[in-house]
């Protein structure tokens, strides 16, 4: 799974939780030893010794989806002190109020879908407890009280919410114009090596060869000389759709710059890869482009190569797929080369 800046400031709020948690339960751990309350005392002192060894060095080390069940796992049992502390008699009036906490904290550490899932199965729980189970403290016991609470509890619940829902979307976004070139639709390079190695792992997992093919228009700069810059942007936006239209999962379509693109093949053997660029080639070759009645051709040159995905690195396959490309172009171009 790739890290992306949502994950980071995931990472971020949960370093500022771990360090306030820490404080927090040396704090809490004098004041409720002060009071007598012994067990949450014990429980809020383990709690604050857990966050501060977490801070020091097990979360920056771990991998991302260890990452997320750990930030789970720690909000789950944020919540289960706080039902402990809640429901416990002689705590302080105002503990209720820690309860506007949980859904802005659920959120920023677990982003908006579980977000949601965990703040409604607090609030649940918190309804279930209290209704069946337990008292509210007196000072809840008026309707306004409650109405304030809940109100209040909504507010943060329903800002959390829009905020992580901006946050998410933005991000996404952001994320869609870094990976995607702009003139075609296609990928662009930077995101080669977490393709390569996502189709490597693929591959890895029914045992099966992985290719990488290269192709580059034929003559592409006679089209600019004779038709424009306009024309030329117009044929790779062609080139690029037909890509489209033949590829499939698991081949990931890239543009590499100018006139030269790259498919990367989980799953498949040389002799597919280069039915597949035959494919490719043949139709590129039958299209025609139609720019205000005048009519362009455009062919293809390819290269394919293949490897086993447990020891052949993506500089090796292209380099391969390269070499045979250039044999591509000297032995009259429009045509695929996969051997030699
Ligand atoms: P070959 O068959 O040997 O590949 O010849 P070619 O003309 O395709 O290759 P060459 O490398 O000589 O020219 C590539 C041209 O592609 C030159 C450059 O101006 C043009 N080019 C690169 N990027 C773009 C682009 O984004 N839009 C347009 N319209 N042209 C581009
Ligand atoms: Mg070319
Ligand atoms: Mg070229």
């Amino acid at each position: 799974m790739i890290e992306t800046q949502v994950n980071r400031h995931q990472r971020r709020v949960f370093k500022t939780l771990l360090i306030i948690t820490a404080l927090g339960g040396l704090v809490f751990f004098f004041i409720n030893v002060n009071r007598e309350q012994y067990v949450l005392a014990s429980i809020e002192l383990l709690a604050g010794a857990i966050s501060l060894s977490l801070y020091l060095k097990a979360y920056r080390k771990l991998a991302l989806t260890q990452f997320r069940k750990l930030t789970a796992v720690y909000v789950v049992i944020f919540y289960a002190i706080m039902f402990f502390a809640l429901t416990r008699e002689g705590v302080s009036n105002n503990i209720f109020i820690w309860v506007l906490v949980i859904p802005l904290l659920s959120y920023l550490l677990l982003g908006m879908k579980l977000g949601f899932m965990m703040t409604t199965g607090f609030m649940l729980g918190f309804v279930l407890l209290f209704g069946l189970i337990f008292q509210l403290p007196e000072h809840l016991h008026s309707l306004v009280a409650v109405f304030n609470m809940t109100f209040c509890f909504f507010l943060v619940w329903g800002l959390s919410h829009a905020y992580e829902k901006a946050t998410e979307t933005s991000h996404k976004k952001l994320r869609h114009l870094a990976i995607t070139d702009h003139l075609t639709g296609l990928f662009n390079r930077s995101l080669l090596k977490a393709s390569y190695e996502s189709a490597q792992a693929e591959s890895n997992e029914g045992k099966r060869k992985l290719s990488v093919v290269v192709l580059d228009l034929d003559c592409f700069k006679d089209i600019n000389d004779n038709h424009g810059h306009d024309v030329g942007d117009w044929v790779l936006k062609e080139f690029a759709q037909i890509l489209k239209e033949l590829l499939e999962d698991p081949v990931y379509g890239f543009r590499m710059g100018g006139e030269e693109f790259c498919l990367i093949c989980a799953n498949m053997t040389l002799h597919e890869a280069a039915r597949l660029a035959e494919s490719i080639r043949s139709k590129v070759a039958e299209h025609e482009i139609d720019l205000n009645g005048v009519a362009v051709r455009v062919t293809v040159s390819i290269g394919v190569a293949s490897g086993d995905s447990d020891t052949h690195s993506f500089k090796q396959l292209h380099a391969v797929a390269d070499r045979r490309l250039y044999q591509a172009k000297n032995m009259g171009r429009n045509q695929v080369v996969f051997q030699g």
